[in-house]
């Protein structure tokens, strides 16, 4: 299990190994203290590098054989597949990693494969903005290729939107030789698709509405609740259009996120991750019996039988708490009364106190998540509000940045 120091998916993922009585080597990119008490158990791996991560994988294995592999985020999908060619595992071959990873590797083999995607150019940022404005229809929407939960994304509406764009772009990157993607900006609803690949064929685990609109400027994310109230006939065409991208990009096992908007032209797809859905989110699912998405990836990974992919018939919904502003968390009061909402199941603050909350488009870390299941959508979708109305948070100002007039000390 590749579990980079950073995530919020651990606990979810060893549990999950637990639970099916799985023995698990944990690997993360920095050396845990208590790797020589458990050898077996704890690997360090460099996940900026896929083939050497394998070439290290293929050496432990000697002694500690490795019977399935899975990677939790967009970087470990990719040290996931490495290890998995190397070992003869079951996974995707590196490449459609590596292509559903890069946005643009993305675009152009979806576009090839007559996938609908929005026109795109690829764009380096030390390019001159106004001269590129100059070949873009508006809206569009700017963005990096390898960032991931909406970081950097931005729609401009004219040459001066785009031009502020780029610069902000630019300063998030800190990589003036970095490429970038301008899009056409595609209006319409959005739905996010979660589903599991198994030899090829993709299992639709869920199709969540996202309730609150995403016209930008910025795409912070906020409600997702499933079942989706887009009409039967749509949500095949949703998951045609999901399994047309899986197999353009050549993702042959195991789980995917997609992002797609449906207009009066059908549905277009935004993005396709070769990774389960993201953040704490995925408690949200639950299959046949209480089963959850960690425990079927990790089955999937080792070939073991799967349950029933059905997920529950209730409702369900998680809201990623829309960062309160820039500043320093103080203190987020109400967090009980939040709980006690009616339907609500959780509400779980990630931030501490002490922590700086960066606004989308420069961060996009949630402080929090919470969750709801009932007998309907709306009503899930309802209860989410109103726990979220009971959440106060008090930050402190950001401090002003030091400015170089200062006067200096004698
Ligand atoms: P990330 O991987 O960082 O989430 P995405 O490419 O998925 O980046 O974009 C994030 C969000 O921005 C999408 O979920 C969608 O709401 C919006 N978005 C991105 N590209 C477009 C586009 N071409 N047209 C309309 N909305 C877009």
């Amino acid at each position: 299990m590749l579990l980079p120091t950073t995530t919020y998916r651990t606990t979810a993922f060893v549990e999950a190994a637990r639970q099916i009585g799985v023995e698990l080597t944990v690997a993360s990119e920095q050396a845990s203290t208590f790797e020589g008490a458990n050898p077996a158990g704890l690997l360090t791996l460099d996940f900026k590098n896929p083939e050497r991560a394998a070439d290290d994988v293929q050496v432990f294995a000697r002694k500690q054989p490795i019977q399935g592999v899975v990677g939790v985020d967009d970087d470990t999908a990719i040290v996931a597949a490495a290890i998995a060619a190397r070992l003869k595992l079951k996974g995707n071959p590196t490449e459609a990693a590596e292509a559903a990873r890069d946005k643009h590797q993305q675009r152009k083999l979806l576009a090839k494969a007559g996938v609908p995607i929005p026109r795109f150019m690829l764009r380096r940022l030390d390019e001159d903005p106004a001269t590129i404005a100059r070949s873009v229809t508006f809206p569009c929407v700017v963005k990096p290729l390898r960032l991931s939960a909406s970081r950097g994304v931005m729609r401009a509406d004219n040459v001066q939107g785009f031009i502020n764009a780029q610069k902000r772009l630019n300063a998030i990157l800190c990589e003036p030789e970095a490429s970038f993607l301008v899009e056409e900006f595609i209006p319409g609803y959005e739905v996010a698709l979660e589903g599991l690949v198994v030899n090829r064929r993709l299992h639709v685990l869920a199709i969540f509405d996202k309730p609150d609109p995403l016209d930008g400027p910025f795409f912070e994310e906020t409600i997702y609740v499933t079942p989706s109230t887009v009409p039967a006939g749509l949500q095949s065409s949703i998951k045609d259009c999901a399994e047309r991208a899986i197999r353009a990009l050549g993702i042959t096992e195991g789980p995917v996120h997609a992002e797609l908007r449906y207009n009066e032209n059908g549905p277009w797809l935004i993005e396709l991750a070769a990774r389960p859905i993201g953040g704490r989110c995925s408690a949200v699912l639950r299959f046949g019996a209480g089963v959850t998405l960690e425990e079927i990836i990790v089955r999937h990974a080792l070939g073991m039988p799967l349950p029933s992919l059905q997920r529950e018939r209730q409702a369900a919904g998680v809201m990623m708490i829309p960062i309160p502003g820039a500043g320093t968390l103080q203190e987020v009061s109400g967090v009980a009364e939040a709980k006690a909402v009616p339907l609500v199941e959780d509400v779980q603050i990630t931030a501490h106190p002490g922590e700086r909350l960066v606004p989308f488009p420069e961060g996009s870390r949630y402080p929090g998540f919470i969750f709801a299941r009932g007998d309907t959508a709306s009503a899930v979708e309802a209860a989410l509000r109103a726990a979220h109305r009971k959440l106060t948070f008090t930050l402190l100002p950001p401090r002003p940045p030091a400015s170089s007039e200062a006067p200096t000390r004698p």
